[in-house]
């Protein structure tokens, strides 16, 4: 049966779309990288899921009907029932976005030398730990590494990994468990109940704090719903509170899965914790009640968690995704299966196997997208997540993706479909396509501001 969206459109934007020759133009002059071109210069834009979420008419409603104090705010109140209604957590810091959470929890935590374990680390967080002089490391099942490998929960860590880890270094060097929900890096990919289950067990007999990466906490619990034995018949509401009951607390992007466009928090149990992170947050974010944000912004949060654990707004959610990611693997595209919660992602590695990782494939097929249909899709392979060694040489990423991310509530299946026909005819000509040459990267979190130009001779 066809899931239609749960909502009607009330109000429209106007797309603007370029020549392909002026798209060739724009993307040469901003060093291929799409983070650098304006938003009018895209018709299409899945560069991101975050903060591009469209807002209900009851979210603005509540925006325009707070109140705007620095102290005490009634949208603190309604974030804070939300909070504790829907994680089940009565202490909460809110940030403005998600790493702000990870910056003051990590500044809190993580000292010089140690090493935070997560079934995989987002870019942001990884940079995080770094900053902290901390190592992150990725512990997730090796099937995550296998873009073809139809496994329900490919985003579980890997528990044998994580029990070796901790005997081998030590429980005093490992701060924190931390685990993402659903796994973005690895392709969207949600955890199980179980594994859940498993790593909180390891984490309290080891006495070391379990922490969710909680950004798509609601597409994961969608997925323990329709994947997962014995959570068929359960609600959102109760699969969400059973898999926060297992954390001892958790960083939360709000323009994720609290359909906003800004914000975030930190939440936890522990008392001193809640209190070196309020401290902190004040010195960098604003007053424990607004935390960095207008107040309206936590009343849009507030009605956003909502409506994101609503089960038809997810069924929708997610089925918009697997019907993206179907139309791409019936023309034999290569992408990572089964399709996750966000966005469909494209395996550069299998797209242009021509193209060594050292030059960049999936930031190759990212520019073509763009220029030749106007869609801003992001490089998530050896720009992002690559590292270089002594000399300069490039250590190639474990993945190779173009992700194409599906904003919240803002595409029709239409505009879905001219993605996939646009990628098909990318396609059918990808030995067109070479590779590329990175003239600048910053040593973190590069990607953003990197720049690229055409090997010599070819494009
Ligand atoms: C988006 C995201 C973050 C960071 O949140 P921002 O609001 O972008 O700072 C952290 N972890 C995951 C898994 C994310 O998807």
């Amino acid at each position: 049966m066809t899931q239609p969206e749960p909502f009607r459109i009330k109000m429209v934007e106007q797309l603007n779309r370029l020549t392909e020759a002026e798209r060739r133009d724009r993307i040469e002059k901003k060093g291929y990288n799409v983070f650098k071109l304006k938003s009018r210069e895209v018709f299409i834009d899945l560069l991101t899921d975050s903060g591009m979420s469209a807002l209900s008419d009851e979210q603005w409603a509540r925006m325009i009907t707070t109140d705007q104090a620095y102290a005490g705010s009634d949208s603190y109140e309604m974030l804070s029932s939300a909070v504790s209604d829907i994680f089940g957590f009565d202490k909460f810091v809110p940030v403005h976005q998600g790493r702000a959470a990870e910056n003051i929890l990590f500044s809190n935590v993580v000292n010089e030398g140690d090493f935070v374990v997560n079934n995989m680390h987002f870019d942001t967080t990884y940079a995080n730990v770094k900053h902290k002089g901390g190592t992150p490391v990725n512990l997730v099942i090796e099937d995550a590494y296998d873009t073809r490998k139809k496994v329900d929960f490919k985003g579980n860590m890997d528990i044998k990994k994580l029990e070796n880890f901790i005997d081998e270094k030590g429980v005093e060097k490992i701060p924190l468990i931390m685990m993402t929900v659903t796994n973005n890096t690895a392709g969207a990919q949600p955890v199980s109940m179980n594994n859940i289950k498993k790593v909180s067990k390891i984490a309290k007999d080891h006495d070391i704090p379990f922490f969710f990466d909680a950004c798509r906490f609601a597409e994961n619990a969608y997925f323990i719903k329709v994947r997962e034995e014995g959570y068929k018949n359960k609600t959102i509401q109760e699969i969400v509170k059973e898999m926060f009951s297992h954390v001892d607390g958790f960083t939360f992007s709000a323009k994720k899965d609290g359909l906003s466009n800004i914000g975030g928090l930190i939440g936890m149990h522990d008392e001193e914790l809640h209190r070196t992170c309020t401290e902190l947050g004040i010195i960098i974010e604003g007053f424990p009640t607004y935390g960095g944000m207008a107040c309206r912004e936590l009343a849009s949060i507030a009605q956003g968690l909502r409506e994101a654990t609503d089960f038809d707004y997810l069924k929708y959610r997610c089925k918009q995704v697997e019907y993206l990611g179907d139309l791409l693997h019936k023309e034999g595209v290569p992408i990572t299966r089964p399709v996750g919660g966000h966005a469909v992602f494209i395996d550069a590695k299998r797209f242009l196997p021509h193209i060594p990782q050292e030059e960049f494939p999936a930031q190759a097929l990212t520019t073509q997208l763009y220029i030749k249909s106007g869609i801003r899709g992001v490089e998530l392979g050896s720009s992002a997540f690559g590292e270089t060694d002594e000399d300069g040489n490039i250590i190639p990423a474990p993945f190779e993706h173009m992700r194409l991310a599906i904003p919240r509530r803002v595409y029709s299946l239409n505009q879905l479909k001219y993605v996939a026909e646009s990628v098909i005819e990318l396609y059918k000509n990808r030995e067109k396509i070479s590779g590329l040459e990175r003239v600048y990267a910053p040593e973190l979190l590069g990607h953003f501001m990197a720049e690229f130009k055409p090997i010599k001779g070819k494009n």
